[in-house]
């Protein structure tokens, strides 16, 4: 932990480090719903799918990656266990019992929706008192907008590539 770091910081410091941790259990858990999801998922345009899925699931790790740094400069923690992850979760996990496209990507654009909101207030509680997590925050945010629509478009793009065909 960085003394002077860690003071500079105008919010109660212990509380930031729980929330974070929230969001790293989210982006692990979220990882492996993309990890796994690429491996299971059937159907139209399977193979555009599964290089998305892919992508993300990396992203998604780049994005605990950050969050443990973070953590870890506050002087705190990173959840130590994935017993941990459900507890601490706020977007939960979709289990991929369907593998057909259009319902993993429906669970995905729901997961991306979640991050998006939860991201969207950490930039409202960091703003004023801590302008580096604000930063960290603001990078996470920028790739779950990114993927929401990533998955948005395929999902149109598949949809309209049955129409034609039927
Ligand atoms: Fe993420
Ligand atoms: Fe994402
Ligand atoms: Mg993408």
């Amino acid at each position: 932990m960085g003394q002077k770091g860690r003071s500079i910081v105008k919010m109660d410091v212990d509380e930031l480090i729980n929330l974070l941790n929230k969001a790293l259990s989210d982006e692990w858990l979220a990882y492996y719903q993309y990890w796994i999801g690429a491996k299971v998922v059937k159907g139209p345009m399977k193979d555009a799918v599964i290089a998305e899925l892919t992508l993300h699931a990396t992203e998604e790790l780049g994005h605990a990656e950050l969050l443990a740094t973070r953590i870890i400069q506050l002087g705190g923690t990173p959840v130590l266990s994935p017993v941990e992850w459900s507890k601490l979760t706020n977007c939960g996990y979709d289990v991929p019992s369907d593998p057909y496209v259009g319902v993993i990507l429906d669970q995905n654009i729901k997961g991306e929706q979640c991050a998006i909101k939860v991201y969207s207030e950490l930039l409202d509680i960091t703003r004023v008192g801590d302008p580096v997590t604000y930063n960290f925050i603001l990078q996470i945010l920028s790739d779950e907008v990114e993927h929401e629509e990533d998955l948005s478009s395929l999902k149109e793009d598949m949809e309209l590539m049955l129409e034609r065909r039927s």
